[in-house]
């Protein structure tokens, strides 16, 4: 998990404010930890039209939250072999910002790994927050800055209903950033 290079003068304002917003705001009664159990028991159980139900649901139920339109999504047994070169780093979603469609697959294209719940949710969780860049925030571009991933992880122990960890971040080169998954987990 990287950060993206910051772009080129156009764009670089938006992407520093993407850098700044580091938090979400969140419903006070856990409304979505139910439903992604009900994901994480379909996914056991390999039932897919529960698990695309439920995401549908989480989606719905976030979108409304934040009162944003409505995002699809489609999940795929595997990962298509063809996906766009922007998001190749992207393991197991993407999001089409001009469809508002999220798609997550729950197996690689190539050697047929199973995704875990853990990342099924947390790349739901990423692919939403690349809408609510476009739909809520207004930017004219996602970006994955610093600040999106920290959004991107407080909608994710929320809605797995797991506590918020502090991230650390340490800089690679080309002004990039990954987390320090060391000093995090040290921390939580
Ligand atoms: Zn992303």
């Amino acid at each position: 998990m990287q950060t993206d290079i910051p772009p080129r003068k156009a764009n670089l304002a938006g992407f520093r404010e993407s850098e700044r917003i580091k938090t979400l705001d969140l419903p006070q009664d856990g409304r979505w930890a139910s439903i992604t159990q009900s994901i994480h028991a379909a996914m056991k159980a390999g039932h897919n039209a529960d698990v695309r139900r439920a995401c549908a649901e989480f989606l719905q139920s976030a979108s409304a939250f934040y009162g944003v339109s409505d995002c699809s999504a489609r999940v795929l047994a595997a990962r298509p072999l063809r996906v766009r070169e922007h998001w190749t780093s992207e393991l197991f979603g993407d999001y089409t910002p001009e469809t508002m469609l999220i798609r997550v697959w729950m197996r690689t294209a190539v050697r047929k790994e199973v995704t875990s719940f853990g990342t099924f949710l947390s790349t739901l969780c990423h692919e939403f927050c690349h809408h609510l860049d476009f739909q809520k925030f207004g930017f004219k571009d996602s970006w994955d800055t610093s600040g999106f991933y920290e959004r991107a992880a407080v909608l994710y122990h929320y809605a797995r209903g797991t506590p918020p960890k502090k991230l650390f971040w340490m800089p690679v080169v080309g002004e990039r950033w990954r987390i320090d998954w060391q000093r995090t987990n040290r921390s939580a």
